[in-house]
């Protein structure tokens, strides 16, 4: 087996106990161990950075989603990018970089499944956690394939300051659409609109969100893309265009409920305005990420799409930093570096 430097102490957040409510830290366990050796046909990595999504928070929970919960006393599972330190695998060498699902943690071996080799040397590595990533193949998939916008349109999206929503409206800008985004706070919706060129944004913690489509939609709203779910979701109801699409890629609003998500009570506006509402995971377009990915890449070249991220150094910090997502603290994708945050 070969070798690059490799420390002999693993850090690690395990999951402790199934969360009520938003998760504490005694809903954590901060363990070290000794890093693991690969067997044949495996390899070793240092994490380097680590991808915090809200959707961590549904694999705490138990029951069924579309992968299977955490389970307690196992390693947080989390998106990586990571560097290959040690090979036992013909296909994986020292030196490369890659992204996988490696944990919370500092080092884990992998067999390959799952991992792809990442161009460091074309992008910053935080871009394959973020636009060349997940959260820009979430935008691009669930805007273009089941949002189906057409120039000219409205499009509206919420959490619209964060890693999916950002990118979404770039998109929708790219292909000709007026976009409106909405997100929490003066601060986001003014970045929107001056530095990622949104036509609109609504701040939902001081505007009446409904008042505000209202005037901001003249049109009415021909795209949902929606991140939030609850009130949000119910208001953009009440303003559709006819044959809308609502694209649900998540309801973040509701992740932390101790009872069930709430529905929308005004769905019935699907029928008066023959609009459609429509689910997708972005795993299921896995085939097609280097199309999205090319496309993604010229557009950040000729200076029409930014990437945005918020990374906080310490693998230590993990818990509180997490928590940003669902109190809307973070700008854009929220990454953890392992150790300090690469140049
Ligand atoms: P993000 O937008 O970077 O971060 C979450 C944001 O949600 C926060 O910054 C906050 O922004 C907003 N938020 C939190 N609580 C809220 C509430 N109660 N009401 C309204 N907004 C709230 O996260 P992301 O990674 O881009 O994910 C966005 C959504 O996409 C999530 O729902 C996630 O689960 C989903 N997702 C789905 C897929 C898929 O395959 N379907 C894949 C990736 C992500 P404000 O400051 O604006 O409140």
């Amino acid at each position: 087996m070969r070798m690059a430097d490799i420390a002999t102490t693993n850090r690690q957040w395990r999951l402790a106990a199934r969360p009520h409510g938003l998760p504490a830290l005694s809903d954590w366990e901060f363990r070290t161990e000794p890093v693991p050796t690969p067997a044949d046909g495996e390899f070793l990595v240092r994490v380097l950075l680590i991808s915090l999504d809200p959707a961590m928070r549904g694999w705490m929970n138990a029951g069924r989603s579309y992968v299977p919960p955490v389970g307690i006393g196992e390693v947080m599972r989390a998106l990586c990018a990571a560097e290959v330190v040690a090979s036992n695998h013909p296909d994986f060498r020292i030196g490369e970089t890659v992204t996988g699902s490696f944990g919370v943690q500092e080092y884990a071996v992998s067999d390959g499944a799952g991992v792809t080799r990442v161009a460091a040397d074309v992008a910053p590595l935080t871009m394959y956690l973020s636009v060349l990533g997940m959260p820009g193949m979430t935008a691009y998939f669930g805007l273009l394939d089941i949002g189906k916008p057409v120039a000219g349109e409205t499009v509206v999206v919420s959490a619209a300051a964060g890693a999916v929503g950002m990118v979404v409206g770039q998109i929708a800008k790219i292909k000709g659409c007026r976009v409106v985004g909405i997100a929490g706070g003066p601060e986001k919706c003014r970045f929107l609109i001056e530095e990622l060129g949104f036509d609109a944004a609504i701040d939902y913690k001081s505007e009446d969100v409904r008042t505000a489509l209202k005037e901001r939609c003249p049109e009415r709203i021909n795209v949902y893309f929606d991140n939030v779910g609850g009130d949000i979701l119910d208001a953009v109801l009440t303003r559709l265009a006819r044959h809308a699409r609502i694209v649900i890629c998540g309801s973040i609003s509701q992740y932390n409920n101790e009872g069930p998500a709430r529905g929308p009570a005004n769905y019935m506006a699907l029928l008066v305005d023959r609009a459609r509402m429509e689910g997708f995971l972005v795993f299921d377009f896995h085939r097609r990420y280097a199309e999205a990915e090319a496309e993604m890449a010229a557009w950040i070249a000729d200076g029409r799409l930014r990437s945005v991220e918020d990374v906080v150094a310490g693998i230590e910090h993990f818990p509180d930093t997490l928590l940003k997502l669902y109190r809307g603290e973070n700008f854009g994708k929220l990454i953890l570096s392992a150790g300090d945050i690469p140049e």
